[in-house]
């Protein structure tokens, strides 16, 4: 075994974002030793990016609103393939994590009598996102970094984990090195929190940061966990297109909600062509009714512009498709269009979306108060991730427990705007719980040596070889490739050949080289890198391949309809007893009576 530092913690949670440092919190308040790594600095994670806000029925623009109708509107945006336990948890749970967000300091925009502002977004029934302007992701992380760091836990920043390590069938820790100066280090700890985020690196066009190259979801697969859903793949309906350097950026959904809409090349408003019988019933059918339901009129209904992602991402495509897209290859998204409407809406835009103010002044030139935007598609959010148990979070391998974006259940075939902030603070407090409660009974486990070699050696291969061909040229092949035939739209061919093309680039990837040393150097952490991209591609493309229907997020051109003998089970991935990917059909859970009628009743 070469050298390498050694850590000690009774709960070590990977990842700093949302999900991650809510459960380092509940950990330390429960009195365990916490170790958090992130391979960013703290405060830098994914999460800071969030724009629009945090789902939770706390009911306070619109006393209509409760944890039942919020429960309703995210099965319903998930097809009905969700959790309906995490679902139910989320629901009721949601409103005391934005609560207690507040009392550890965070600053919520106000209504005028004082109390958290909520904001209409997709799919949503009522106004439901607390919100600070649109740097929602910014304010959570600032709070919850302020509040570990007072809860006392050891923080390794710029460190990457690269192999889980265990001890029989149950977790014994980590293994992986620190990126500044590329040394090793053995973490041992009872219980293992996964926090790691999402796999938007794994296509061409994502608005993900550059640390979504799907790590979470391999380290569990290769620690012998079972992911779910990984065939949903949401691609939002507004990035930028335009310039090609910004191409993905995400403008936020909460353009629309604050009364921005779509239009075509001919200034046609193309949603109201397209309005799935599921919500016909809570979908204007005026563009007055839709402008006055953004104003909080309650007798309104929702503009098609806010029905889910999914459906809104497949209507510009077809507006593209069919010669009808702007300049670039997108649609325009106006919400310069609101000073017909009311005074000072200049003002009012700059006030409330001031990021995606600047973001198009800065990046594209464009004065968003006076202009419409050039928007397309973007990969923006993996809904499937480690399988874990709804009420604790525990992976099937014990003591690996999983939370956030990389963990699998709440969002079904698809995510919600804000369902993923909350989802962050109600199962990132449950995981560091639950895993607390785990490491109270357990000692340190055992560490293999020999695991720990392998994976040591696995991670140096690259300044062993002598290739003329480094990580970045297979990571792009295989980025081009995914956003081709694992896109948004996919069908068997394409995605058989998808596998073909995985296989090739996985032995080019077990010959890329690398150059210089260990230190800060960002080829070799790529060519690390690439190998998580690889494996969670695959999983996605299995398992897209295996739903032979459409719904939610994924749709295929050889199935286009919904098929209720899908909707009955998920698809779960396993690693095989000979290394190969095994894909099952796992029936859903009965849903109890109680919730079915609270679906019911919403309908
Ligand atoms: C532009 C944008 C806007 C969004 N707006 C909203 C919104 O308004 N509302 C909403 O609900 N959702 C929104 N989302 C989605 C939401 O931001 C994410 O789903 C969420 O922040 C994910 O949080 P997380 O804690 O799971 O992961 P992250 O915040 O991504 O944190 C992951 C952490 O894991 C670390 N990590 C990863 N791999 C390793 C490794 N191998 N070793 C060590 N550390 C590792 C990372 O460094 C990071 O610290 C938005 C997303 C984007 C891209």
């Amino acid at each position: 075994m070469a050298e390498h530092l050694t850590h000690e913690h009774d709960v070590l949670v990977i990842g700093a974002g949302g999900a991650g440092l809510r459960a380092a919190a509940e950990a330390a308040m429960a009195g365990v030793k916490v170790g958090v790594i992130t391979k960013s600095l703290l405060g830098k994670a994914h999460t800071v990016m969030a724009e629009g806000g945090i789902a939770a029925a706390l009911a306070n623009v619109d006393d209509r609103d409760s944890w039942r109708v919020h429960f309703a509107d995210t099965m319903r945006g998930g097809q009905y393939l969700n959790s309906w336990r995490m679902a139910e948890l989320h629901a009721k749970e949601a409103p005391a994590c934005v609560r207690e967000l507040e009392a550890w300091g965070a600053v919520f925009d106000r209504t005028a009598d004082g109390r958290i502002l909520q904001r209409n977004f997709g799919g949503h029934r009522y106004p439901r996102l607390a919100h600070v302007g649109d740097r929602t992701g910014l304010e959570m992380i600032r709070t919850l970094q302020d509040h570990d760091i007072h809860l006392g836990m050891d923080v390794f920043m710029e460190y990457t984990v690269v192999a889980l390590l265990k001890d029989g069938d149950r977790i014994a820790g980590a293994f992986g090195y620190d990126r500044e100066r590329g040394r090793f280090h053995v973490f041992r700890a009872k219980a293992v929190v996964l926090a790691t985020g999402g796999i938007g690196r794994a296509f061409k066009i994502t608005s993900n940061s550059w640390e979504y190259t799907g790590d979470g979801h391999a380290l569990a697969y290769h620690a012998g966990a079972s992911l779910m859903d990984m065939e949903f793949v949401q691609f939002h309906p507004t990035g930028m297109i335009w310039p090609p350097s910004v191409r993905g950026i995400l403008v936020t959904e909460g353009v629309r909600g604050e009364g921005g809409v779509l239009r075509n090349k001919d200034g046609r408003r193309f949603m109201f062509d397209d309005i799935p019988p599921t919500y016909a019933n809570q979908t204007s059918d005026t563009e007055e009714e839709g402008w006055r339901y953004t104003q909080g009129d309650k007798n309104a209904r929702r503009p098609p512009e806010l029905l889910t992602r999914d459906h809104v991402a497949r209507c510009i495509r077809r507006e593209v498709r069919e010669g009808r897209g702007s300049p670039h290859g997108g649609v325009f998204l106006d919400i310069a269009w609101i000073q017909d409407r009311i005074p000072n809406a200049a003002e009012h835009i700059k006030k409330k979306l001031p990021s995606m103010y600047h973001q198009f002044k800065q990046l594209a030139d464009i004065d968003i108060t006076v202009e419409p935007m050039e928007v397309g598609p973007t990969t923006h959010y993996m809904m499937g991730g480690v399988r874990v148990d709804p009420d604790s979070q525990m992976s099937d391998v014990p003591g690996l427990f999983a939370a956030g974006e990389c963990g699998a259940g709440l969002h079904g075939a698809n995510r919600l705007g804000g369902n993923s902030l909350s989802d962050l603070l109600v199962f990132g407090k449950r995981a560091g719980q639950y895993a607390a409660c785990y490491a109270k009974e357990q000692s340190l486990g055992v560490v293999n040596a020999d695991e720990v070699t392998a994976a040591e050696k696995q991670a140096l291969a690259p300044f062993e070889r002598d290739s003329a061909e480094g990580p970045y040229a297979v990571q792009h092949a295989l980025q081009d490739m995914m956003q081709d035939l694992v896109g948004i739209v996919r069908q068997e061919r394409e995605m058989l050949l998808a596998l073909e093309r995985i296989r090739e680039f996985k032995t080019r990837a077990q010959l890329v080289g690398v150059q210089g040393n260990r230190e800060y150097n960002p080829g070799w952490h790529t060519a690390i890198d690439l190998n998580n991209l690889l494996t969670v591609s695959e999983m996605v493309t299995r398992a897209a391949l295996e739903r032979k229907e459409s719904r939610g997020a994924h749709f295929r051109d050889d199935f286009p309809a919904k098929d209720d003998h899908f909707g009955s089970f998920n698809i779960v991935i396993r690693k095989g007893p000979g290394a190969q990917m095994e894909v099952r059909r796992e029936p859903i859970p009965q849903m109890p009576l109680e919730l079915k009628q609270i679906i019911e009743e919403m309908k």
